[in-house]
């Protein structure tokens, strides 16, 4: 077994032994394989590093109970990344592809996925990027798909333990931009917002609608959710955000199995008040409750400073019980990965 103390692990690059990487040249992808080289070479025109042709990923491996090990809905993430790759005039990788190649970090790197019952799970990144002799501004003439993995914990310190956010007075997307897309350039402006935030004791800013910056947009690198006092659960709707794959279960799970209104709609600044309890989801994020937003110089609260609220919570564990296999999943929402080492 590793030397890992799985309780304490934070959100943190780890070197593990196996990566996947498949190059595309000439119209195709190559064979893909995995290799212990965790350091890349590439051409110094490539567009990755000039232009921001580069997307990515993230999604993880849970441990189950029984030892066996599940992944969420990666089909969704093989989808987004084609998504993302079309926008930035990059090559599709083939679901099937995407898949396998998943599958092959997981069960390679197998005594890395934390135990059950940890609260620790196995990240893996994904990502595409452009690569090959390049200068002027147009697509690159050849691509890297790799696949790497880590084990993690929460990615905000705490789980779920509310923690406050603030409104910031930048974007990370324009209306018609990038920002539906998972491009490392919208990371790339969301650094400096960021380090404001942390600055001044926030977990992460809050990005309002670019338009009119009256609508609640993003939370950090995460979507946002509120419970309003009447029981819907709402979700902001705008084609600048990032569609979460945690946020449409979410949807999902607050309608189907807690009978609740479910709506994509607009989540306005100056209606917090409707909400009894909010949140921040995303694969990272998982579920992480916000205790108040800070805008100017107001500060709202919304359930508690310290308590989650029973909505959160119950959300949170449906969405944890079926990640780990011991909720019930919708159909097609796990899918086991196979591995050598009897568990
Ligand atoms: C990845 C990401 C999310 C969360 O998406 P999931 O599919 O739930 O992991 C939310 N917002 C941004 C900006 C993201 O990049």
């Amino acid at each position: 077994m590793v030397n890992i103390k799985w309780e304490e692990l934070g959100f943190n690059y780890i070197k593990t032994p196996f990566r996947y990487i498949s190059h595309w040249k000439n119209g195709q992808w190559d064979e893909g394989q995995l290799t212990e080289d965790n350091m890349i070479t590439i051409n110094e025109g490539s567009t990755s590093l000039h232009y921001g042709q580069e997307c990515f990923e993230g999604l993880k491996a849970y441990r189950r109970k029984d030892g066996k090990i599940n992944l969420f809905r990666p089909t969704e993430n093989a989808k987004r990344l084609n998504r993302s790759a079309q926008r930035l005039q990059m090559p599709a990788v083939p679901e099937e592809m995407f898949i396998d190649a998943v599958k092959q970090v997981v069960a390679a790197n197998e005594e890395y996925v934390p135990p059950y019952g940890t609260g620790a799970t196995l990240y893996l990144r994904p990502y595409l990027i452009g690569v090959g002799p390049n200068i002027g501004v147009s697509p690159a003439p050849e691509y890297l798909f790799s696949v790497f993995c880590m084990p993690v914990g929460p990615y905000f310190k705490g789980g779920l333990t509310p923690s406050n956010f603030i409104v910031s007075e930048y974007d990370r997307a324009a209306p018609f931009g990038t920002g539906a897309a998972k491009v490392g350039g919208n990371y790339a402006a969301s650094l400096l917002p960021g380090q404001h935030a942390h600055d001044r004791n926030f977990s992460d800013c809050i990005y309002l609608d670019p338009a009119t910056h009256t609508k609640i947009e993003e939370v950090g690198s995460a979507n946002f959710f509120g419970i309003t006092h009447s029981n819907q659960f709402i979700t902001p709707k705008s084609p600048s955000i990032l569609p979460s794959i945690t946020k449409y279960s979410l949807l999902y799970l607050a309608h189907e199995r807690f009978g609740m209104e479910a709506i994509e709609g607009d989540v306005c600044l100056d209606e917090l008040d409707k909400f009894a309890e909010a949140g921040a989801c995303g694969t990272a994020a998982v579920i992480s409750p916000i205790a108040g937003i800070q805008n100017g110089d107001d500060f709202h609260v919304f359930y508690s400073e310290t308590e989650t609220g029973p909505v959160t919570r119950k959300l949170y564990e449906e969405l944890v019980g079926i990640q780990f296999g011991d909720v019930e999943a919708p159909k097609g929402w796990v899918v086991e990965v196979e591995t050598k080492v009897k568990s």
